[in-house]
């Protein structure tokens, strides 16, 4: 493999919206990644098991035809080589303190297009996770033995999102208010004991297909002075079935839709939707906060039992941020078409957020 550009250069990606600008070809797909070793503190079969969750959470959650492949063999620090790796402990000493990790993203010097969108072509990712982290699994830190640790799972699906080619849903110097962004797994910042980027959110899911599949947005608003009325639409697929589930027996499948309660109590609806593109239906549990303000809260994390490529992990499932319709929509969207093609490597630091 052959690159076009081998000067290494870190760039800051703040401002860059959702995407990083790269994309992998489709004949790279599933990107293949090479892994050896255990973080300290971690055991083999807890690696597996991350990288398993981390690539379901991934792959499972949108209509994508994004794809990865964990192999156990021996990962290289060698930025051209050709080879996709997974490193643990900074073998090379090349994360900086402050950061979990990198994801070190290489261009072949070609070009991909997807969705009549071009993005400088991936011709080799690699991952690297610092030492002297304190990495936890979800489960310790579930159990309440976290100990200023960092969910090494949260690590690992925010990494791999970045190996996709998305960047980061909100940068620190950003005005970021949206709980949609706030909560996503592609948020710059995470705390010690923080699981929240283990998963997937709504928010990262539709950013993924936006690049290599075909999107689903679904959100839902309470919009009344006495917040008893709560709309929800559905926005991408336009016109694509959808199934609102209110959970007080109530359902619709309308487009756009308005459903009164008795009351002004945080309600959960569940929506599904059926992507011809993958024929699967997608369903996603809606948060709508209680009280008239919840507008501005809404939320959604991807339900179970969607099956086929919607089935979505079961456990570890918390409330994700949705970022609500058109706004963000255009956004992604604009700033993908309006990056220019940078010709340098990028690699993805992210601060520990302690
Ligand atoms: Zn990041």
């Amino acid at each position: 493999m052959t690159f076009a550009f081998l000067m290494l250069v870190w760039i800051q990606l703040a401002g860059a919206g959702q995407l990083t600008g790269y994309a992998w070809s489709p004949s790279s797909l599933p990107v293949e990644i090479v892994w050896s070793g255990t973080p300290e503190g971690l055991s083999h079969d807890d690696v597996v098991a991350a990288l398993d969750t981390a690539r379901s959470q991934w792959v499972d959650t949108s209509c994508s035809a994004f794809d990865v492949s964990f192999i156990e063999g021996d990962a290289t620090s060698n930025a051209t080589d050709g080879q996709n790796s997974l490193l643990f402990e900074d073998p090379e000493d090349e994360v900086g303190q402050e950061f979990r990790a990198i994801t070190r993203l290489m261009p072949s010097g070609g070009r991909v297009t997807w969705n009549d969108v071009q993005y400088l072509e991936f011709g080799e990712a690699d991952m690297v996770f610092n030492d002297g982290v304190g990495w936890m699994t979800d489960a310790e830190i579930d159990a309440g033995h976290c100990d200023d640790g960092f969910s090494f799972q949260a690590a690992l699906t925010h990494y791999l999102g970045h190996l996709a080619g998305l960047a980061h849903s909100c940068e620190s110097d950003d005005t970021c208010t949206d709980p949609a962004l706030l909560d996503a797994t592609m948020y710059w910042e995470t705390a010690p004991c923080d699981t929240r980027e283990s998963t997937v959110a709504m928010d990262d899911a539709w950013t993924l297909a936006t690049v290599y599949g075909t999107p689903v947005r679904v959100g839902c608003t309470r919009d009344d002075a006495d917040g008893t009325v709560v709309s929800c639409v559905l926005t991408e697929p336009a016109e694509a079935p959808v199934t609102w589930d209110f959970g007080d027996g109530e359902t619709s499948t309308l487009p756009s839709v308005s459903h009164s309660y008795a009351d002004s109590a945080e309600r959960i609806v569940r929506a599904c939707v059926t992507v011809e593109a993958c024929g699967a239906d997608y369903c996603y549990d809606l948060r709508v906060p209680g009280g008239p303000d919840g507008a501005t809260d809404t939320s959604a994390t991807p339900a179970d039992g969607g099956g086929g490529c919607a089935a979505v992990p079961g456990s570890g499932s918390r409330t994700l941020g949705i970022a609500f319709a058109v706004l963000l929509l255009r956004r992604a969207r604009r700033g993908a078409r309006e990056w220019p093609p940078r010709p340098v490597a990028t690699a993805t630091n992210d601060e520990r957020g302690q």
